[in-house]
């Protein structure tokens, strides 16, 4: 256990609820085996106390933070610069102070890509396909067209948002096309996807039994495709499970949320830091 002395330097996570947030355990695990002079703590900052939180912890010298739910957007006006990724997403997820101000971005992209990223896939010829058109799906859909892939496919149930989804990246500097469709079509677009991606949260503990899509859809699926599920709890998930099954590779969530707390914690600390000891510390704290 580090000693927190006079000099400690403060960093946290800000949401409404927070107490679940695992970003703790992992932030922590890093700042202790780096030996650096930093905590990193909860903080429940209700919606409407936000912009007195923010000129809160520029006053006491909160060096950055996290940013969760249900702040992730509603922070965009309340900073003084953001970078494009943030921009592009439409949310924060980390900040830091600087001479002008607190600084955002969005580490969530770095995260999804990092399972990725080793991969021998040649991106440019793959059409992912996203379930879901919430938060998540837009850094989802900002990781894959960093990727390389030039047409992105979204499912969704609710036909206005999936529109206004769709709009809200027409005038914008993402270099890929979307396409969306609602739930009935995705038997359709199975056959020509190597990447199905859920960002819904079904199948999220505890109701570990459920899946986005029909066991019997699998089998449309190519045999070299990926099924990545951004749900971290279970491990794996159904979606998951009924994936491998079907003898296809596999991503959960896990790496997701330690390789954005990573990029957040290296920006703060403007260091390497260690994911390995991160994912450790979750998965000791999660049982996995
Ligand atoms: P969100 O903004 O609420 O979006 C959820 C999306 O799923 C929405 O499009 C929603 O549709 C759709 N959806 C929800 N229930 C559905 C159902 N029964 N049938 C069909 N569609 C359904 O949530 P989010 O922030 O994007 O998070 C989504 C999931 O990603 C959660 O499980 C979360 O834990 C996970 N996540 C993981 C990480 C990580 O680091 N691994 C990071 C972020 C999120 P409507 O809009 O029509 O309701």
């Amino acid at each position: 256990m580090q000693t927190i002395t006079g000099k400690t330097k403060l960093l946290g996570i800000i949401g409404d609820p927070v107490e679940h947030s695992l970003s703790p355990v992992m932030q922590n695990a890093a700042i202790s085996q780096l030996g650096v002079d930093y905590i990193y703590i909860p903080f429940p900052i209700k919606q409407q106390n936000l912009a007195t939180a923010l000129a809160g912890f520029a006053t006491i010298g909160v060096q950055g933070f996290n940013v969760t739910i249900p702040h992730k957007q509603a922070i965009l006006p309340l900073l003084s610069e953001i970078t494009t990724t943030a921009k592009l997403v439409g949310a924060v997820n980390t900040v830091w102070y600087t001479e002008k101000g607190w600084k955002g971005t969005n580490t969530d992209v770095i995260g999804f890509l990092s399972p990725l990223k080793s991969l021998a896939r040649n991106w440019s010829n793959i059409v992912p396909v996203i379930l879901g058109n919430g938060g998540a799906a837009r850094a989802v859909l900002v990781g894959l067209s960093e990727l390389g892939c030039p047409k992105i496919r979204v499912v969704g149930r609710d036909q206005d948002k999936l529109r206004q989804f769709q709009q809200s990246w027409s005038n914008s500097e993402l270099n890929a096309s979307i396409d969306v469709y609602s739930w009935d079509k995705l038997p359709g677009i199975l056959s020509e996807t190597e990447l199905l991606v859920n960002t819904t949260p079904i199948g999220m503990f505890p109701h570990n039994n459920y899946s986005p899509i029909e066991s019997n859809l699998w089998e449309k699926m190519p045999l070299n495709a990926i099924a990545y599920d951004l749900i971290y709890i279970p491990s794996p998930t159904q979606f998951l499970k009924e994936a491998q099954e079907q003898g296809l590779m596999i991503i959960d969530g896990l790496d997701m949320l330690v390789y954005q707390g990573a990029a957040a914690l290296e920006l703060w600390l403007q260091q390497p830091v260690p994911a390995k000891i991160m994912s450790q510390a979750l998965k000791q704290y999660l049982g996995l």
